[in-house]
């Protein structure tokens, strides 16, 4: 039960979730809009939408909505774990 797993309700997000109509710009399937449509916590913490940089902070990116796009916090790991 820990805040961090709230989804980020903020313009931003509702703006990507609506562009990409709530599935993962990395795997494209859905996405959970909250944790209560999944059984598990554990679930959760693997689908849950999270924001992605497509062009890496580290690399100069910005953190406007034109640079994130919503992904799988499992498939955002797995991005950043390649770069
Ligand atoms: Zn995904």
């Amino acid at each position: 039960m820990s805040q961090s797993f709230a989804p980020p309700d903020t313009e931003i997000f509702r703006t990507l979730w609506g562009q990409q109509e709530g599935c993962c710009a990395l795997c494209g399937l859905a996405m959970p809009r909250d944790r209560f449509g999944l059984v598990h916590a554990t679930l959760w913490k693997k689908q849950r939408p999270t924001f992605d940089h497509i062009r890496p902070k580290a690399a100069g990116g910005s953190d406007r909505a034109d640079n994130l796009q919503l992904a799988h916090a499992a498939c955002n790991k797995r991005k950043g774990a390649r770069v």
